[in-house]
């Protein structure tokens, strides 16, 4: 088995002692009751791998690995500690490296990251959606499943991006604190009144932001495919970017897909123990923007709105990160009601291209979702559902939801402008 560490993925297969306790809170299993949709029926599959590793893996094995979300829903709820997240990267690595999919698949998850990664092309794709959409009924699954994400309106580069491009930093009046703010690829250009009302956030709060001119996508897109060289090209172009701002006592990040991928980038350079070392100095800064927000005094709210929301807690963030109530804890203190929702623990089925290249699980999962939230606001009147990831608010955004990012309702709280789209009490 080319790709994956055999002894340590060995070890980590041993933890496991087959309770099934997983099954339980595995969503795809949720959805199909199929043991090998399960992540005990996958670490199955992962064994039977790791007995021919120069052997391709069987069909069996590529369909139910796909199907997985990576959500690591069993990684919280496992009573054994196993390390499934690490399994199952080293599994997708293996398959991408050793089995040969049909072309158009192939071609697929080729064009993907490379389409995603760029904001420029990303931009003019997003563009080119926008024309085909009234088409979308003719095409194939895939491709409505891509043109289902393409935005009614394509926005204008936001304040950070363009910041980005023109300088390194920006500080505050009288700065007490530096940070480097993290923009990534997808954000930026589907939705950057996020990263722009972060930055307004951590101005108000006094802290200098930096951001570095050569960083961009986390790598999260192709590690996830397996494609596990471009992922370490992406994070060395990171780690080398923020190593020019030693100052900065943390690394914000407003998209929790890829705060997990980027606190774990020394697993990335397992083999590598310079690169590993410099991973680890960065992925010791690496914070989720509701985990720094949290270590600062909070700011006087101007609004007191009191309005309810829901608050949808990306695997990401509550399974990848273990970041569990603070979000909630900063809306409340802002003046929010916070709602939560049945089932929060499941995955909304966006989990990056998932929703592209399983359309059918992911839609499953999205309207089972979007009631849930929709469920916690029940008698309220309201639409407003708060989250942290890019993805599912893209993925989740509907005539009957209005999903925003945490930090535009905190800015919004202390004074920034409504989030775009938003209508929001101006007390
Ligand atoms: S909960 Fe953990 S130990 Fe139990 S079956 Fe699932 S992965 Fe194995
Ligand atoms: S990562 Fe999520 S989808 Fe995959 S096996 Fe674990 S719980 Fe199931």
């Amino acid at each position: 088995m080319n790709a994956i560490d055999v002894p340590a993925a060995r070890e980590r297969i041993r933890k496991c002692v087959h309770c099934g306790f997983c099954t339980a809170t595995c969503p795809t299993y949720v959805v199909t009751g199929d043991e090998l949709d399960s992540p005990r029926g996958r670490i199955w599959l992962m064994k039977d791998m790791l007995a021919n590793p120069d052997q391709p893996p069987s069909p069996r094995a590529v369909h139910h690995i796909d199907r997985c979300l990576s959500c690591l829903s069993c990684t919280t709820t496992c009573p054994s500690g196993v390390d499934y997240m690490h399994l199952v990267d080293a599994a997708r690595a293996h398959i991408a490296a050793t089995h040969r999919r049909p072309w158009p698949d192939r071609l697929l998850r080729a064009l993907l990251p490379r389409l995603l990664t760029s904001r420029a092309l990303f931009r003019l794709a997003l563009r080119l959606g926008r024309l085909a959409r009234p088409f979308a009924a003719c095409l194939p699954a895939r491709l409505q499943a891509m043109l289902a994400q393409v935005p009614a309106v394509v926005p204008a580069p936001g304040l950070a991006e363009r910041r980005q491009a023109v300088a390194v930093a920006q500080p505050a009046s009288v700065p007490q604190r530096r940070v480097i703010l993290h923009l990534g690829c997808v954000q930026p250009v589907l939705r950057p009144a996020i990263d722009d009302a972060a930055l307004r956030l951590l101005a108000r709060h006094g802290v200098a932001v930096a951001i570095t001119r050569q960083s961009a996508c986390c790598g999260a897109l192709d590690h996830h495919l397996g494609h596990e060289a471009a992922a370490r090209a992406h994070a060395a172009a990171n780690i080398a970017a923020w190593e020019t701002e030693a100052d900065a006592e943390a690394i914000i990040i407003t998209a929790s897909g890829c705060g997990t991928v980027i606190k774990d980038y020394p697993a990335l350079f397992g083999d590598d123990p310079a690169m590993a070392a410099r991973a680890r100095a960065v992925a010791a800064k690496a914070v989720d923007i509701s985990e720094y927000l949290a270590r600062l005094p909070p700011l006087p709210s101007v609004r007191r709105p009191g309005t309810p929301l829901a608050w949808h807690s990306a695997c990401s963030l509550q399974h990848g990160q273990q970041v569990k109530t603070t979000p909630q804890a900063l809306l409340a203190a802002a003046g929010f009601a916070v709602r939560l929702p049945a089932e929060a623990h499941l995955c909304c089925g966006s989990a990056g291209s998932y929703a592209i290249l399983q359309p059918e699980m992911s839609a499953t999962l999205k309207a089972r979702k979007q009631a849930a939230l929709a469920g916690a606001l029940a008698g309220t009147g309201a639409t407003l559902v708060a989250s942290s990831n890019i993805g599912c608010i893209g993925h989740l955004a509907s005539d009957q939801l209005h999903i925003v990012h945490m930090v535009e309702l905190l800015d919004w709280a202390s004074g920034g402008p409504a989030p775009p789209g938003i209508s929001l009490p101006d007390c």
